[in-house]
């Protein structure tokens, strides 16, 4: 009797805890770098050929009762040393960053060592340019990801960076508030993001499985792209993905998009 009470007294205390102790509640747009390119058809294949396009590049810093998550890694901060930026895909881009990573988590008063998870959502170096500036950092990636040989043969990761190889959908604290969501394509095992936030709502971060709004309107599938009809699936999920949860789509090479967001240091919660 004295235990059942003790239980229910205890079952009360934590009911009565504000939302933002528990699940996440915070998430930070950080800068991670812009591209620039001649010609938007790179994407679009046949459409507005020859048109040039501005692309925004972004890293997500979620805040987990649990501890800090990071997505996606953006440009490699040694980027920012060059100004004018460096050329990217055979001359196709132009990439730079003028802050890097490390400054803006810094101002945040978040070192690498707090953050407790990571996922990329595929190996293109405009994400994982920044991976060994967490090298404690659990990482989240997909089996099919982490196995596709690199250039020269090379494999993607340190093997000594802690890995968790996934293989589908994984909920990452395990209570539905940050659910990362299997959408090959772009790449073998590339994957997007759920964020449930208390106050914002459900957010899907798209990663590369759609660059920006037009392409996902008419669902073009860019020309640099692993398995087309992967991609269209995954588009597909991700569009059922947003009908089911009420969910914000956020593009993150969606210049136009990213610059009505807050950036850091200002928050979605
Ligand atoms: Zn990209």
């Amino acid at each position: 009797m004295r235990l059942t009470l003790v239980a229910a007294a205890i079952v009360a205390a934590f009911s009565s805890l504000p939302a933002s102790a528990a699940g996440v509640d915070k998430l930070y747009v950080l800068y991670c770098g812009e591209a620039s390119a001649t010609d938007q058809s790179r994407w679009s294949p046949g459409v507005n050929v020859g048109v040039p396009i501005e692309l925004s590049d972004n890293c997500y810093l979620i805040h987990h009762a649990q501890g800090w998550f990071l997505w996606d890694t953006g440009l490699a901060d040694a980027v920012a040393a060059t100004p004018e930026g460096v050329s990217g895909a055979n001359g196709a881009l132009r990439l730079k960053r003028t802050k890097t990573l490390a400054a803006q988590l810094d101002a945040l008063g978040v070192k690498p060592a707090d953050i407790k998870g990571m996922a990329i959502s595929h190996t293109h170096p405009d994400h994982i340019g920044n991976v060994e500036l967490f090298p404690q950092t659990m990482l989240y990636v997909q089996k099919a990801e982490y196995e596709w040989p690199g250039a020269d043969n090379k494999p993607r990761f340190k093997p000594e960076h802690p890995v968790t190889l996934l293989e589908g959908d994984r909920d990452v604290f395990g209570d539905g508030t940050l659910v990362i969501l299997s959408t090959p394509g772009h790449t073998p095992g590339h994957q997007s993001l759920l964020v449930r936030l208390p106050r914002t709502g459900e957010i899907v971060l798209t990663g590369d499985a759609v660059h920006f709004k037009s392409n996902w309107d008419n669902r073009r599938v860019p020309a640099n792209n692993f398995n087309k009809e992967q991609t269209l699936a995954s588009m597909q999920k991700l569009a059922e993905t947003v009908s089911r949860e009420e969910a914000q789509l956020w593009i993150n090479h969606d210049k136009e998009q990213r610059d009505i967001l807050k950036m850091a240091p200002e928050f979605y919660d």
